[in-house]
């Protein structure tokens, strides 16, 4: 039986973690590349989970059927801004979850604090083993009032060519990103897309950098949709979702006509985690994804995107 491929876990890993933080995202890789090194195979099971994700989980057990999993509310597990993981191990042909605590659970730990993790297995009130989290210092009170991060890499990466271990198979791993540009949600990939059509990146002073496609929601994808909106609400354009963008807000319900309107609102959804075709078309669909987003806010919730919606949407 042959060892599971480092490129394999990496990829499984980056799948789940889905839209975290870049930095979060890259030290994460370099952990599992390290790892394989000391014939340790580790693997993510889950990274940014959106606010309604939160929700679904903590109603586990709760009012919904299967054991309590999480005792964190939307908008109180570091998880729903990205900035955390949870690891596990695998057999040595990766076929198998191993959640032992072992010795090589805490060289894991130890190697992601080396990285700038700290670890929920040194927590004193509740251990949580898998997890990992970057909060640059803020606390999720501070990150549910908008702020992120200011999160850096303090290392170089690895490249998996150079993991010394027996690698037979594996791809030559080139530039990261590259790499990492297949893995990313298909439907935050639509969302930047959308962000790059129609010359939006120049139109009107839009100005923002065309995106990077890679299917990872962050403050790069916000700011371009927000300076979208702005473009369309025909306000200045700075990227910030102020008094006066608000005013201006096109209140958006089920059968409005605005198309490019509803793709930027199915964009905006999607970038939150939600799973939209962006069609232009208000139907059921977007009408679930924006009650259930108002739901995780705690916002009023109608179904109906007007400027307390689209507030939230940009932060
Ligand atoms: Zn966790």
């Amino acid at each position: 039986m042959s060892r599971v491929r480092l490129q394999t876990l990496i990829d499984r890993s980056v799948r789940n973690m889905g839209a975290v933080h870049n930095v979060i995202r890259e030290s994460t890789i370099e952990m599992i590349k390290r790892a394989y090194g000391e014939e340790i195979n580790v693997q993510i099971s889950s990274g940014f989970r959106s606010y309604a994700d939160q929700t679904r989980i903590y109603n586990q057990g709760r009012t919904s059927p299967g054991n309590i999993v999480t005792n964190a509310k939307a908008g109180y597990s570091n998880h729903n801004f990205g900035v955390a993981i949870d690891y596990f191990l695998t057999s040595h042909d990766g076929s198998e979850a191993i959640w032992t605590v072992n010795a090589q659970w805490r060289r894991v730990a130890a190697i992601g604090k080396q990285l700038g993790f700290s670890w929920g297995g040194d927590w004193t009130s509740f251990k949580d083993f898998p997890h990992l989290q970057m909060t640059g210092g803020l606390s999720t009170a501070q990150m549910r009032a908008g702020q992120r991060p200011n999160l850096k890499m303090n290392f170089t990466p690895t490249k998996v060519e150079d993991v010394n271990t027996e690698i037979g198979g594996n791809r030559v791993m080139g530039d990261e990103p590259s790499i990492l540009t297949p893995n990313g949600s298909v439907h935050i990939r639509a969302a930047q897309t959308f962000a790059n059509s129609r010359d939006y990146p120049t139109r009107a002073k839009a100005n923002f950098k065309t995106l990077v496609v890679d299917g990872f929601a962050g403050p790069l994808t916000n700011n371009a949709l927000i300076r979208i909106y702005q473009y369309f609400a025909n306000v200045t354009i700075d990227g910030k979702y102020g008094p006066r963008s608000k005013r201006a807000a096109n209140t958006l319900r089920r059968g409005t006509a605005s198309q490019w309107w509803v793709r930027l609102l199915q964009s905006s959804l999607n970038a939150k985690g939600y799973k939209l075709s962006i069609d232009g078309s208000f139907g059921t669909a977007t009408e679930n994804a924006v009650i259930s987003f108002q739901r995780s806010r705690n916002i009023n919730v109608d179904g109906v995107a007007g400027p307390n919606t689209w507030g939230q949407l940009f932060r």
